[in-house]
């Protein structure tokens, strides 16, 4: 069963981040009107909530608005992520123009985004900087050879269940992160990889959008392989999208490695030898920087079985053109325009949809916020956050816990043993707001004025380092996992804590200038979805101190099951389009913990009125408010195929789907009178409750 753990995946964000900028006279407008109050005029009375209550309280909205051609999707977190973006890149360019001290985070910083936006430097360069990784792979001469240059290739760069980055395209991922069976030490967990598109699926089913971007994407190996001056690019393509297609078969589905259970496989390090024959693992070790341990967490551990014995099968000079290719794809944002175009006429209009691409300023500000995030968002909330506004959502963090609490107690289905371990959990718990009390620095990364390539090396082997370096330290559960500039919220689960970054406190989702409904409709039932992730079936994996231990008794489970079910049955019956339903399994953790956050966010807004009524705003009583702000706060349009991308391989269900959780809650039917009969009407047994 698939559990992501925060609010949207990585894989949207990326999405996302193909796209680019709004005019900055486009993103006054829309930010405008969706603060402080409700947006009223993106609302379309003529729906009637009870059938589509999206569509009710957007409809307009996405009638008058155009996905941007740069963009693949589009709606509330877009914009809010642009305006983010800009401020961010703002303050990295006054940054840049105020000669810092050399080696201060603030040079750094500064001289990472200048070389980034130097395309006259890159230019002048052009393929020079790749050549010493060109010469080791041309130099492989044999197998072992070929095990240290892909040991030389891992990065810590996946996230098997805080961030749920499943994605790398080296042959495997690095995560370091507490051991689920030992919370009090780090372990080092292995993840599949090696893909150059997004999943397995897009190698493996038979679908006519899959096959046609199969076809693109062996021109796009041909293509790049050409622009590198690689004699026979054709045939070499050909071959290395079979390769592909053979580690694919080998990987596990997006399903199967969320499932935290199946990853927790513990291999000591001579198991690899006789578990996964192939690859010559001790040299690939060591190339990686992992001489030291003793035990890995292999999380697909069919998949490392599968891709090593094609290490070991596939002919050497394949390997060899396969890691020529990754080589310059994985570095194409910091190469000459026309290998950044080769990769976006690729990636943006055939796998995510975009049809131009961002603007290079968005790429850059993506780019230092990857290599030197924590020093990025020191100076964002410096000047974006100001101390109120985190008074006032820790408020909002004490109501919700203590409806949960309250929940909890009054819950009839779970045994009494059950009730006090989740109380103790809840106890425990570490809420980050904002930004982290102490901040990682960035001492052991070199900054080159004028390397944008060099700086892009070095910045991913730095946080290799810095995640290897935490294999000798005691395990910190106040560890930050996103950015504070990041406009998204997650919960870690092995660290029974949860980030909400300071960029997600902000419209449409928190503004203190507005009625307390809209924001715990919004940003409410976001910290309510997270703090369920703690409680719910995945959440019953990881004790108070994130030992992989299940605390719920099989009567609990059951009750769950019965309630998933349910749930399961609701989603599927979404269907965006004809040959494609939403997943309900896959999407199951996400959906649950919608209905929950959108329960206890409903809960703590009571709590909050202290007895005291609230005044109608807009015309609607406050009940109507708390709803229409939370169908607000999914407000979205995707095209098609990141939609279908979405669907494929994502946990959460599209935002208009996300939306109509509102049927599971019984005061949003007397809030605006919905009968049966209507779209949306579930009888009352037919609603799920969960807590
Ligand atoms: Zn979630």
């Amino acid at each position: 069963m698939i559990r992501l753990r925060h609010l949207m995946s990585p894989s949207l964000l990326i999405a996302i981040a193909v796209a680019t900028s709004v005019p900055p006279a486009v993103l006054v407008a829309q930010q405008s009107h969706s603060a402080p109050g409700l947006d009223r005029a993106g609302m379309d009375p003529s729906v009637k909530p009870g059938d589509d209550f999206f569509g009710y309280a957007n409809g307009t909205w996405l009638k008058a608005t155009e996905i941007p051609a740069d963009r693949s999707t589009y709606g509330g977190s877009a914009i809010l992520i642009e305006l983010t973006d800009r401020r961010v890149a703002d303050l990295i360019q006054e940054t840049a123009k105020a000669d810092a001290p050399a080696g201060s985070d603030l040079r750094k910083i500064g001289d990472y985004y200048t070389s980034f936006m130097d395309t006259v430097a890159i230019e002048a360069a052009g393929l020079k900087p790749l050549q010493p990784t060109l010469d080791s792979i041309a130099a492989i001469r044999d197998r072992k050879d070929l095990a240290r240059v892909l040991g030389s290739r891992l990065r810590a760069d996946v996230d098997a269940i805080n961030a749920t980055n499943f994605y790398t395209e080296n042959l495997l991922g690095l995560w370091i992160a507490q051991d689920l069976d030992d919370p009090t030490h780090y372990s080092p967990f292995l993840l599949q990889g090696g893909l150059g598109m997004p999943d397995r699926s897009y190698y493996v089913d038979t679908s006519a959008s899959m096959v046609a971007i199969r076809a693109k994407y062996q021109e796009h190996i041909a293509a790049m392989l050409a622009l590198a001056n690689v004699p026979g690019a054709g045939a070499k393509a050909a071959a290395i999208a079979r390769l592909e297609t053979r580690m694919a078969a080998a990987h596990a589905s997006r399903e199967e490695s969320g499932n935290v259970t199946n990853g927790n496989n513990h291999w000591a390090r001579a198991d690899f030898g006789t578990k996964a024959p192939g690859l010559e693992w001790e040299t690939y070790f060591a190339a990686a920087g992992l001489a030291g341990p003793a035990t890995f967490v292999v999380w697909q551990p069919g998949a490392v079985t599968g891709l090593s014995a094609l290490v070991a099968s596939e002919p050497l000079d394949t390997w060899k053109d396969y890691l020529t290719f990754h080589a310059i794809n994985s570095r194409a944002a910091v190469l000459p325009s026309a290998v950044g175009q080769q990769a976006f006429a690729f990636y943006g209009p055939a796998v995510s949809g975009a049809q131009k691409q961002r603007d290079r300023w968005k790429r850059g500000v993506s780019a230092t916020n990857g290599a030197l995030g924590f020093a990025v968002g020191k100076l964002y909330t410096a000047r974006f956050f100001p101390a109120a506004e985190k008074a006032r959502a820790k408020a909002m963090v004490a109501n919700l816990i203590a409806a949960f609490a309250t929940r909890i107690d009054r819950l009839e289905w779970m045994a009494p043993a059950t009730k006090k371990e989740a109380k103790a959990k809840l106890a425990v718990m570490k809420v980050g707001v904002g930004f982290p009390d102490t901040w990682p620095g960035y001492a052991g990364l070199d900054v080159v004025k004028g390397e944008a390539y060099g700086n892009a090396e070095r910045a991913s082997l730095f946080q290799l380092r810095a995640s290897l370096a935490k294999l000798d330290r005691p395990v910190n559960r106040s560890e930050w996992v996103m950015t504070p500039q990041t406009v998204n919220a997650v919960n870690l689960p092995a660290m029974n804590a949860m980030n909400f970054p300071a960029a997600i406190l902000q419209p449409p989702y928190f503004d203190p200038a507005r009625p307390l409904a809209l924001d715990y409709g919004a940003m409410g039932a976001i910290i309510g979805h997270e703090v369920s992730h703690s409680f719910d079936n995945q959440g019953a994996l990881f004790d108070a101190t994130g030992r992989l231990h299940n605390w719920w008794t099989p009567e609990d489970f059951k009750h769950f099951e019965r309630s998933s079910k349910q749930l399961v049955a609701q989603y599927d019956a979404y269907q965006p389009f004809p040959d494609l339903a939403v997943k309900g399994q896959q999407t199951l953790g996400e959906n649950i913990a919608d209905v929950a956050g959108l329960t206890a966010a409903y809960d703590a807004y009571r709590l909050s009125l202290r007895g005291k009524p609230a005044p109608v705003v807009q015309g609607m009583s406050d009940d109507q408010q708390f709803f229409v702000s939370f169908a607000q706060s999914w407000r979205s349009k995707s095209r098609e195929p990141a939609m279908r991308n979405r669907i494929l391989t994502d946990g959460h269900a599209p935002g208009q789907y996300r939306a109509s959780t509102v049927r599971n809650i019984d005061a949003w039917y007397t809030a605006f009178d919905v009968k049966p009969g209507e779209g949306l009407y579930l009888a009352p047994a037919e609603r799920v409750r969960v807590w």
